[in-house]
């Protein structure tokens, strides 16, 4: 029988618990022991409330009750983001969770939708959006299981406490026999040659000793980071909001369920509907402004009453240059870090997670089983940091000194080769690993680009009418199936009211 393996995860944010989390459910304790370590007195990062939908298949994995954890998180639904002022100041578009209208006959919908659109007989590519339809009404509803209905074509995540969330997963973990132990780690000791992490030591004095360590101590990076040395590589030339303000405010009457961002002077604010409050923080470069001119911006756009002060936060884009070395793991930030514009930490978070899991170890990490990982990891972090690059060097707002920088960096090729085959004629490479697909690129390029040049030349297998027709009608479809469905809020009333007392009237 092989021995069994001793796991220690270091951190208890809401990597360190959405890590112990899904191991204690997958991995049962004849096969490993699972340990957390984490400190009362080293807080967490305390933001991260906005989500993807991969976060709905991390749940359900591990047999968590949609409404149970809604209620006690505080959480909303989240149908997309409404990027503000982007494009150009003014101009508003909407990154879905879902496709634009339907495929027809092997064609993808943006495709014949550029035809028809180039003979000016379409509509704006939103209306064909069930998600986006139903996001700027307000209203929400599950999706269809009937892959055939237009109401199928979308998914959506959740805006949470993420901290409470956290405690979710903690009591869960515990139930299942992780063993929590409180305490400061003031001492990580390795081998000579800087390998492999031998144990930790805690403010106690008391000594633990692993297999593996999974690194959860946020920006810290205590393991793999200061210990093992693992080199941070920065993306900050390309990313450069290095800041972020952030401050609860009262909750809105009107929930929206989807992510505001708003781009503001030198970067730009978000504003995530709760339950119990709602989200606000401003993402910038200090190169750009001042800490206190940020503070102030943020303050003054925000709707209903501030309850908090403004927080500081400081951070850098870009991630370790590899993940996993010896046998030591990093799961969330001290594996590394991009902004918050199209909510991927968490994600990040659960992608580690998820690879782990599938290349799951011996007692013994094997140098194939770490490449693959750190291969796969890699992946995941390019292809979002190119996809935020892309609201940067995209953006419209000439003669403001931050935006006129974005727009005019040296950005990676993998991005100009994916703007310049949409430019012409609105392609756009579906990835067989990592985010984002073509109807998440599609959504930004339209916004922030502009419709293509030219279209798919199968689409001439069709005549103009016939295509314009089958638009019309998909549209009907969504009017009318939009119109009936309940607003956002009821919806949570009905479904997942929650428990926690409302900081404050709407
Ligand atoms: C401005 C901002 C906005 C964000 N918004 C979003 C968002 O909308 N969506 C999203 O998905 N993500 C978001 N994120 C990212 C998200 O907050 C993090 O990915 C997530 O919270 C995970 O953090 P973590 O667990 O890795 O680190 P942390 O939350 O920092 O946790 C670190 C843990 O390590 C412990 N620790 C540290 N040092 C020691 C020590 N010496 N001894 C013992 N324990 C120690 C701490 O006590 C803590 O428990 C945002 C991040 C920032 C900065």
């Amino acid at each position: 029988m092989n021995e069994k393996i001793r796991i220690v995860i270091v951190g208890g944010g809401t990597a360190g618990w959405m890590t112990a989390a899904a191991l204690s459910h997958v991995v049962t304790d004849k096969v490993c022991d699972l340990v957390l370590v984490e400190s009362d007195a080293i807080g967490t990062v305390g933001v991260g409330e906005a989500t993807i939908p991969a976060i709905k298949e991390f749940n359900d994995k591990l047999g968590i009750i949609e409404p149970d954890m809604m209620k006690k998180t505080g959480a909303t639904f989240k149908l997309g983001i409404e990027f503000d002022g982007w494009g150009a100041p003014g101009k508003r578009y909407m990154h879905p969770f879902g496709s634009f209208g339907k495929s027809f006959q092997g064609m993808d919908f943006h495709q014949y939708w550029l035809k028809v659109h180039q003979k000016g007989l379409a509509e704006p590519l939103e209306s064909y959006s069930y998600s986006i339809q139903a996001a700027r009404q307000g209203k929400f509803t599950f999706p269809a299981s009937d892959a055939n209905a237009i109401a199928s074509t979308y998914s959506y995540a959740y805006h949470f406490d993420a901290g409470l969330y956290a405690n979710y997963l903690k009591e869960m973990s515990v139930g299942k026999g992780v063993s929590r132990i409180e305490g400061r780690v003031t001492q990580v000791k390795c081998t000579d040659d800087r390998a492999r992490v031998e144990k930790i030591v805690l403010e106690s004095g008391q000594e633990i000793t692993a297999d593996y360590f999974i690194d959860c101590t946020g920006f810290r990076s205590l393991l793999l980071g200061a210990e093992l040395g693992v080199e941070f590589e920065s993306w900050s030339h390309w990313l450069p909001c290095d800041r972020a303000v952030t401050a609860a405010s009262e909750v809105m009457s009107s929930m929206p369920p989807y992510t505001k961002s708003t781009a503001q002077a030198a970067g730009w604010q978000w504003r995530i509907p709760l339950q119990h409050r709602t989200g606000n923080g401003y993402v910038y470069s200090s190169h750009h402004i001042s800490d206190d001119e940020a503070a102030s911006s943020l303050l003054h756009p925000i709707q209903g009453a501030p309850l908090s002060d403004p927080a500081l936060l400081k951070f850098e884009a870009g991630r370790r240059k590899v993940n996993w070395k010896g046998n030591c793991i990093a799961v969330g930030l001290s594996g590394g870090f991009l902004e918050p514009l199209e909510s991927t930490s968490i994600y990040l978070i659960q992608v580690s997670i998820q690879q782990l899991l599938n290349l799951f170890p011996d007692k013994h990490p094997s140098a194939p089983l770490v490449d693959e990982f750190n291969r796969r990891i890699d992946l995941e972090y390019e292809r979002i940091r190119d996809f935020l690059i892309l609201h940067y060097v995209a953006n419209g707002r000439e003669g403001e000194s931050f935006w006129d920088d974005c727009r005019q960096m040296k950005f990676p090729d993998s991005l100009r080769e994916k703007i310049s085959l949409y430019a012409s004629r609105g392609y756009i490479d579906q990835y067989k690993y990592g985010l984002f697909s073509p109807s998440s690129w599609l959504a930004v390029l339209m916004g922030q680009v502009g419709g293509a040049r030219g279209y798919e030349r199968v689409c001439d297998n069709q005549s103009v009418q016939r295509l314009a027709d089958r638009m019309q009608s998909i549209k009907h479809s969504i009017d009318s199936g939009v119109a009936d469905l309940s607003s956002h809020r009821e919806f949570i009333n009905d479904y997942c009211k929650s428990q926690i007392g409302e900081l404050a009237h709407g």
